[in-house]
Formats: C-alpha cells, sequence, structure tokens
C-alpha cells in the first residue's frame, strides 16, 4: 500500500494524520531546541513543557478536578493489573465484574495479592452483554473493578456501579470517546494505544485520597504515590509517547473535546449497526443495548465468507477488520481517529459484497 488506508485494527490504531505530520515535521527539530524529543532529556525544562502541556490538556479534556493527581506509567494497561491490588488491598479483597477477557485477565492478576470476589460475569454466554451486579457487590471490597469498554466483544457498560468501595475502571478502549463523570471514579487507567497515543504508555487518573495506601512488596515504579511525588518521573519515562499523545490531545481539543468528538462517535456506530441490523448476511454480536460505540464485532454465520469478506475490504484500502478468535468474523474499531468517511467507505464495501451473494 502506497496510499494511508483506513485502519480498523483494535490497538495500536489509527492516528490523526494531522498529529502524523506534525510529528513528522518536528522530529529531527523540536522548536528552538536544536534536537528531537526523543533525544531530550526528561528532566530538561524544554520536556518538562511538553508533559506538562499533556497533562493540563488531558486535564482539560476530561474535566479533571484537583484532588485527582495524574499519572504517566510504563507497561501498558495489563502492567497496573496488578498495580492496583498492590496499591489499593488495604483490606484484602475486591470486586469485579467479569464482563471480556481483559476484565477476567484483570480478575485473574489480582488474585495473586488478594481475594477477588468475582460479583457478576457474563463468560458463560461469551461475553456478549454486560452482566447485572445490583444487589451483588461486597460492603467490604477494598475498591470494585469494571472494563468500560470491553475491545474484543463490542460490549460497554450503559450506567456505572453505585456501590460503597471506590470504582477502578479499565478505559483503554473508550477513553476520550465517551463522556464520563471522572467524580464518580476512584481511579482511571488506560493503555493508550487506542484513543490517546502510541502503545506502551499508560495513563492513570487516580484520586488523591488513594494514594498513600500501597503493600511494602509493590515495586516502586507500580507504586502510584511514589510515582505522584515524582511527577512520574521515578525513572525515564516513555518521553516520546508523551509527546505524541499530548499532540493528539491538542487535536481533540479542536474537535470540539471529548463531548464534540462522541457525537460523531456515535454517528459512526449508528451508520455501521443500523446497516447490519437491516443486513441479511450481516449481523452485529452483541446484544443491543450494551453495543459499543468504539468496537463493532460482526459474522455472517459461515467462515468463508467471512474470510472472504476481509479480504474484499482489504482490496478497499479497509485493513485489519478480522475479528477476534474468540469471536471470530469481523471486528470494526471506530476510535477517535476514524473518520466518518472510514465507516462509510466500510458500508459501502459491505453493500457492494452483500449484493453479490
Ligand atoms: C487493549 C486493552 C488492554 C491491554 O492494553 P496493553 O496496553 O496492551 O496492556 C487492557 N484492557 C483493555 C480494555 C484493552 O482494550
Amino acid at each position: 500500500m502506497s496510499e494511508r488506508v483506513y485502519n480498523f485494527s483494535p490497538g495500536p490504531s489509527m492516528l490523526p494524520l494531522p498529529v502524523l505530520e506534525k510529528v513528522k515535521a518536528q522530529l529531527p527539530l523540536y522548536a528552538e531546541t536544536g534536537m528531537s524529543v526523543m533525544e531530550m532529556s526528561h528532566r530538561s525544562n524544554m520536556y518538562l513543557d511538553i508533559i506538562h502541556d499533556a497533562e493540563a490538556r488531558f486535564r482539560a479534556l476530561m474535566h479533571i478536578p484537583e484532588n485527582y493527581a495524574v499519572l504517566f506509567m510504563h507497561g501498558g494497561a495489563t502492567m497496573q493489573f496488578a498495580s492496583i491490588p498492590m496499591n489499593l488491598m488495604v483490606k484484602g479483597q475486591a470486586d469485579y465484574i467479569d464482563s471480556g477477557n481483559f476484565a477476567h485477565g484483570a480478575a485473574g492478576e489480582a488474585a495473586k495479592y488478594g481475594k477477588v470476589n468475582i460479583v457478576a460475569s457474563s463468560r458463560e454466554d461469551n461475553y456478549t452483554y454486560i452482566p447485572d451486579w445490583e444487589g451483588k457487590l461486597d460492603a467490604d471490597a477494598d475498591y470494585l473493578h469494571i472494563t468500560t469498554n470491553n475491545t474484543i466483544y463490542g460490549t460497554h457498560f450503559t450506567k456505572l456501579p453505585e456501590g460503597p468501595a471506590p470504582l477502578v475502571a479499565d478505559m483503554s478502549s473508550n477513553i476520550l470517546g465517551e463522556v464520563y463523570d471522572v467524580n464518580k471514579f476512584g481511579v482511571i487507567y488506560a493503555g493508550a494505544q487506542k484513543n490517546i497515543g502510541p502503545a506502551g504508555l499508560c495513563i492513570m487518573i487516580i484520586r488523591k485520597d488513594l494514594l498513600g495506601h500501597a503493600s511494602p512488596i509493590c515495586p516502586k515504579l507500580l507504586n502510584w504515590a511514589t510515582q505522584a511525588d515524582n511527577e512520574s518521573m521515578i525513572n525515564t519515562p516513555n518521553t516520546f509517547a508523551i509527546y505524541v499523545a499530548g499532540l493528539c490531545m491538542e487535536w481533540l481539543q479542536q474537535q470540539g473535546g471529548v463531548e464534540g468528538i462522541e457525537k460523531v462517535n456515535q454517528e459512526k456506530a449508528a451508520l455501521l449497526y443500523d446497516y447490519l441490523d437491516n443486513s441479511k448476511l450481516f449481523k452485529a454480536t452483541a446484544q443491543k443495548e450494551f453495543r459499543s460505540i468504539m468496537n463493532v464485532p460482526f459474522i455472517t454465520g459461515d467462515k468463508e465468507k467471512d474470510a472472504a469478506f476481509i479480504k474484499f475490504a482489504a482490496s478497499k484500502g479497509l485493513v485489519n477488520i478480522k475479528g477476534h478468535r474468540s469471536v471470530g468474523g469481523m471486528r470494526a474499531s471506530i476510535y477517535n481517529a476514524m473518520p466518518m468517511e472510514g465507516v462509510q467507505a466500510l458500508v459501502a464495501a459491505l453493500k457492494e459484497f452483500e449484493a453479490k451473494e
């Protein structure tokens, strides 16, 4: 491919072209510094300006109150599956809602450090819906963990649990794509490669009263209080990813912020689901009530037809549309950087393929 494609990958995913152009322009020589961002000391004033700017834009986009810390962590979202129990399990037990593979993995990791109660699960039904937790939350839990958007199965929480324990949310696949009230959460964390920027980085939002309770075995890089005291710079942070994330946030502000992009995301998802609901060949796999606006899995019910469509789509520059092996078929991930035109092109390809059947 000598031209840019519409990349429906679940992650790493598309970045906005204006961001890539800006990175390219600034690559050998950033502003008046005489060097690239990759070559700067993370403790230099020029780099501190970059990380502070990224944090300020992120705070503005999500309306993060002063009583929350923002951290830039290593190791993606998965690293924090372990840091959560190590920082929050004071009494030694936590509730988890098992709504997908990543939720399941987060619970499995936490179980190494304390008691995990799976209070609700849709695993037996291949995670086609968000399980009901009403009346099942523990009064004694140190926290309740949820995954707001289930990347593989294409479901999302349509309301948030309200229990006595702080709500901890893996928001990797819908952060900055849908409006959330940060005040409802104790901790929000997200791997960057879906809606924030390059992979490897994890952004965290932590209510400050939850800092300072880490277990003695917690590695210092995963100790949220120590990271907060050191402005996420106990060691060298992922300087380049944070810089690109800052540019993506700047781009998002130009799109009307999260409020603005959520409207576009709703329209993109509606266009695709409307087509799928009326198609005789393709159908969406997630239960209607819980459908994600970020990840749209769908199938024909026939593996050969699925494979033929994936090939057909690729020939039109619509790539990475193969579904996860646990659902099969196709999955269109349509995060913030996927333009409406990309979804229109996908729907046109689906129509053309169906007409030939
Ligand atoms: C992608 C994803 C992860 C894993 O992210 P890494 O950065 O690879 O660790 C975790 N949770 C959810 C919901 C995801 O979509």
